[in-house]
């Protein structure tokens, strides 16, 4: 499918790893410029390479922290002209709900919810001027059923889905939609770090970790960035313009709800 967004520019935050680069990755094959950003400029310079060799896209990179004030400004005085805005960013670490204090809560409200937050109100008013524009966030499963451990992200990410729901349509009439990904367990450096978490509370391997909670998904395996790419894309995609507002789960069918 032609997903109709070939020249395109598009900034993809955090992305030099996981669900970040398999968005950068699909919106490439698609066509579209990226900036793409990570705090270590190892990674996402190999990242950028191996991405304008794949797909011949004008890639420009900008290795900053996207949660810092600092970080976003350097990332903005290099977006230019902006269509597609995919927002992420480390998650927040687990732990136990009595062992968290405002300074942890600060933490994760800055990361999770008011940097995509400062990156919507920056870039948007001038995707609504030009009559067309894309924003998917990067959000959790843990917005649709809360993670225990995960406490601090169940907190910030569902504080962004609410300014996402009343936001999104305030802006739709202008061509800009604003959608969520709510990815459950994906194949990622983020999961080998949750699984390790698990192994060491457990004294079991990492491999019985993973073993353990696959056969607790549907379909029996964790997802790839690939595949969150792609559901990514079509989010941006010139096909998508009447999807508004939505929060996509996906997870293999792990959390057990009918709608
Ligand atoms: P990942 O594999 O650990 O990759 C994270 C990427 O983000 C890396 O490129 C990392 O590069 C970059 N990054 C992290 N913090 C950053 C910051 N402050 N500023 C700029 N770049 C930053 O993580 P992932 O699995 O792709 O997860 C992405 C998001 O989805 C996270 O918020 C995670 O909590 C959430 N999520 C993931 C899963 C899953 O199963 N994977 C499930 C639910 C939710 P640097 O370290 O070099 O900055």
């Amino acid at each position: 499918m032609d997903l109709g967004i070939e020249g395109k520019r598009a900034l993809v935050c955090a992305s030099s790893k996981g669900l970040g680069r398999g968005c950068a990755e699909a919106l490439a094959e698609a066509g579209v410029g990226l900036v793409m950003n990570a705090r270590g400029s190892d990674a996402l310079e190999a990242a950028a390479d191996e991405i304008r060799a794949a797909h011949g896209v004008d890639v420009t990179t900008v290795a900053a922290d996207i949660t810092s004030d600092d970080g976003r400004e350097k990332v903005l005085a290099a977006c230019g002209t902006i269509d597609i805005l995919v927002n992420n960013a480390g998650g927040p670490p687990p732990g136990m709900w009595h062992d968290w204090e405002r300074d942890d809560f600060i933490s994760a409200l800055d990361a999770n919810m008011l940097t995509p937050i400062a990156l919507i109100k920056a870039l948007v008013p001038d995707m609504m001027e030009r009559g067309w524009g894309r924003v998917v966030n990067i959000t959790s499963q843990s917005v649709r059923a809360p993670i225990g451990v995960l406490g601090l992200s169940n907190a910030a990410r569902t504080g962004l889905t609410g300014y996402v729901a009343g936001t999104s349509r305030q802006v739709a009439s202008t061509g800009v939609t604003i959608n969520n990904l709510l990815p459950g367990i994906h194949a990622t450096d983020r999961a080998d770090s949750l699984d390790g978490g698990v192994a060491k509370a457990e004294g079991i391997s990492l491999e019985e970790a993973r073993a353990r909670r696959e056969a607790t998904i549907p379909v029996r395996r964790y997802g790839t960035p690939q595949e969150f790419g792609a559901a990514c894309a079509f989010l941006c995609s010139q096909h998508a313009g009447f999807i508004v507002g939505q929060n996509f789960l996906l997870d293999g069918g792990a959390t057990n709800l009918t709608v």
